[in-house]
């Protein structure tokens, strides 16, 4: 779908991006990761000319995009991008947002446009704020209409840049849950995240960018369990995240419960923190939730230590099962006082719980 040959940007006689060259195939999902200043943006921004390279080649679907007989905004409107702060049109309704491209770019009539975008909004779980304004939506919401606005133009690509970075960590859930959607319908994929566990779980190859360029690629399990060059290494390293996945009812939950803690002992947390994410853990996952229903369990903590996150996914109908009234009082009352805040979502038929100390 892209090929990409020697592509070179600067800034004066600063390079941010030597030397790139990259093929990226149509069904892929490609999260690009690294160090902030790294020149993932700009990369991003050269794949549909937002930004011009200095010099190389980008072609999209067998066009050369650097030759000026090629008509850029029909191939824009072909690669779809999210931005971290969302740009909707502030003063038109969530519906104007999705209908406005639609019509003007694609000559669509306006009530084609209305079916399409009442169709992408429930899609992404937005179907009763069409007639909202952007500034009645929370951060969550609004990165949503964005991606039903992108999707609303029939892109064949869809490009993100740190979609979830400018959210409250508790929405961070509904965004990626909709990408992960679009990733299963096939949509071809370029993600600049910081989101690890989502990056592990939905792409189909990891780009580590470091040093002007490409540093290390490879599928998820290479770069996050196996990298082969130092500083992707070190960058897997400082990332403080467990995951531990979860793939059927008989899973073994003291080994669970024991790489939870070798990962916190390893990270040099305190003896009560550790009794803590262990003590959760053991709760939603052997007594609150039902076993088969389980899907993973993961931990994150800033490098400061300043808050711990708990993140536990289980299937099964919308339920918080540290709300609902039944058994296990318990259990729920350990979970409810270690935590200063719990919150729960669900999409796509899983339930996402979220406990934070
Ligand atoms: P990343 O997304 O990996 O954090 P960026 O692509 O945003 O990195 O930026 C890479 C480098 O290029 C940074 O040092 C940034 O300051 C610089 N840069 C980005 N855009 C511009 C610009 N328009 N003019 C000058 N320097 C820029
Ligand atoms: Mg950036």
């Amino acid at each position: 779908m892209i090929t990409v040959s020697n592509l070179k940007k600067s800034y004066g006689d600063f390079d941010v991006i030597k030397n790139i060259s990259t093929t990226i195939n149509k069904g892929e999902i490609i999260t690009i990761i690294g160090p902030s200043g790294t020149g993932k943006s700009t990369f991003l921004r050269c794949l549909n000319l937002l930004e011009r390279p200095t010099s190389g080649i980008v072609e999209f679907e067998g066009k050369n995009l650097m030759d000026k007989k090629t008509n850029i905004n029909e191939i824009r409107k072909k690669m779809g991008m999210v931005f971290q702060n969302f740009n909707l049109f502030a003063h038109m309704s969530i519906l104007d947002n999705l209908c406005v491209g639609q019509t003007k770019l694609l000559g669509i009539s306006r009530a084609e446009a209305e079916k399409t975008s009442f169709e992408l909004l429930k899609m992404v779980g937005l179907g009763e704020k069409a007639n909202a304004y952007p500034d009645e939506l929370s951060g969550g919401q609004k990165q949503r209409v964005a991606i039903a606005r992108c999707l609303s133009m029939k892109p064949d690509i869809m490009l993100f840049d740190e979609p979830t970075s400018a959210l409250d960590p508790t929405m961070v859930g509904e965004v990626t849950s909709v990408i992960k959607r679009l990733a299963q319908s096939g949509m071809t994929m370029v993600i600049v995240t910081h989101e690890m566990n989502f990056a592990k779980n939905v792409s189909t190859r990891i780009i580590y960018m470091d040093e002007g360029g490409i540093y290390e690629e490879g599928p998820p399990e290479l770069i996050f369990e196996n990298p082969e060059r130092e500083k992707t290494r070190a960058f897997i390293k400082r990332i403080k995240t467990f995951f531990y996945k979860i793939t059927s009812g008989n899973f073994d939950f003291i080994e669970l419960t024991n790489e939870l803690g070798n990962f916190c002992s390893a990270n040099a947390l305190s003896k009560s923190n550790i009794d803590k994410a262990q003590l959760i853990t053991e709760e939603l996952s052997v007594v609150l939730i039902p076993r088969d229903d389980l899907r993973s369990v993961s931990f994150n903590f800033p490098e400061d230590q300043s808050n711990f996150i708990l993140t536990v996914v289980y299937g099964g109908e919308n339920r918080d099962v540290t709300q609902k009234p039944q058994s296990d009082k318990l259990s729920k009352s350990i979970v409810i006082g270690i935590a200063s805040e719990i919150s729960h979502s669900y999409s796509d038929n899983e339930n996402q719980l979220i406990v934070k100390w």
